[in-house]
């Protein structure tokens, strides 16, 4: 058996906002919006008007703090009573997995609309949840894909190119990542092998990350929607959450088990982390090095990190790399590759990605 998943439908362009009563009305009923404190006074006045004209009753719940499980279930508490229909979850990372959480908790769907394209949690079943430290605790996953996606591009062309350039770091792997998984023994996180539209929408990712990534991060320095724009806000949003979520992960996601606890590198935000790891993950399948060069040369054309100096860790110590790949090994998705690793084959690689780079590594104590 293997199974495709996917949002039901996926609207993307620039003033889509502007629908989000049109798209609500199919559910029959109240809503409840939750969202981001910091976007509320951006989208609120558009929703707003839009889900009065269309004639659904909402109740806005704006949200700030740690996605834990105590808040979800407190904003569950309080959504409750107005009998909502659907969640729409609005903001970056934390608006977004809090409504998934709240949907869960009320068993209703949810319609996630993306202020930044940092990353692929709009397309996704899956929420992160934390404790009160921002240490993630769980990544939990909801029976279905959000039943819509909406994606305002001229909100996203409003945002700091930062996020975008995270968004294509997350996109960006995703390609090599389920090549890994079809060649090995992966298995998607519909916990079966995958089906070949996976590794097709990853392979599509990819091609246009690579033809319109660098025009797009110029053209949100802009501030302008523009072709290239929107061709990368797909790839990151809509194609990088299929192509992981049915093509699988691997090496460059397990990566993070242990970048989230280097030394610096772990506050880098999670694009940046994996745009580098996918680096290595070319490095450890045993590539050539103009293979490792070309995707090094594309990641300083967009400004993506080339080496964990990029990521915030200046002069790594061999104590410290052999650290991060220990962490790596944890990850189930190591398996996913052509070929058996072992932590020294990790520790081989992320040296070799800092020597191409030319990046001094420190003492080896
Ligand atoms: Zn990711």
């Amino acid at each position: 058996m293997r199974i495709f998943g996917s949002p039901e439908r996926y609207i993307q362009g620039p003033g889509v906002l502007a629908e989000i009563g049109t798209v609500a009305k199919d559910y029959g009923g109240p809503v409840c919006i939750v969202v981001d404190a910091g976007v509320v006074s951006i989208v609120e006045p558009v929703m707003a008007k839009s889900l009065a004209d269309a004639g659904i009753a909402f109740e806005l719940h704006s949200f700030a703090g740690e996605i834990t499980y105590p808040a979800i279930d407190a904003l569950t508490a309080s959504a409750r009573p107005a009998g909502p229909r659907a969640v729409i979850a609005v903001g970056g990372g934390k608006g977004l997995d809090v409504g998934k959480g709240v949907a869960v908790r009320l068993g209703i769907p949810v319609i996630t609309v993306p202020t930044i394209a940092s990353n692929d949690a709009p397309t996704s079943a899956s929420f992160a949840v934390y404790d009160d430290d921002h240490v993630m605790i769980a990544v939990d996953r909801m029976v279905r894909n959000p039943s819509v996606v909406l994606v305002d591009t001229a909100l996203i062309a409003k945002a700091p190119a930062g996020f975008l350039r995270a968004g294509i770091g997350d996109a960006l792997t995703k390609k090599f990542e389920a090549d890994g998984c079809w060649a090995g023994t992966g298995i998607t996180p519909f916990r079966t092998r995958p089906l070949r539209l996976g590794k097709a929408i990853a392979d599509e990712g990819y091609r246009i990350l690579r033809a319109h990534a660098a025009a797009a991060l110029k053209a949100v320095e802009r501030k302008e929607v523009t072709e290239d724009l929107e061709a990368t806000v797909e790839a990151c949003i809509l194609m990088s959450g299929l192509g992981f979520e049915n093509g699988g992960l691997s090496f460059a996601h397990s990566m993070t088990r242990g970048l989230v606890k280097a030394r610096d590198a772990k506050n880098a935000p999670h694009g940046e982390q994996v745009g580098y790891a996918v680096v290595v993950q070319l490095a450890v399948e045993r590539r050539s090095d103009a293979e490792v060069l070309d995707l090094m040369g594309f990641n300083r054309e967009v400004g993506l990190p080339v080496n964990l100096a990029g990521l915030g860790m200046q002069r790594p110590t061999r104590a410290e790399i052999d650290d991060i790949a220990r962490w790596t090994m944890t990850a189930p998705h190591i398996p996913n590759l052509a070929l058996t690793i072992t932590a020294e084959d990790v520790s081989a690689a992320i040296l070799r990605v800092e020597a191409l780079s030319g990046s001094p590594v420190g003492g080896t104590a």
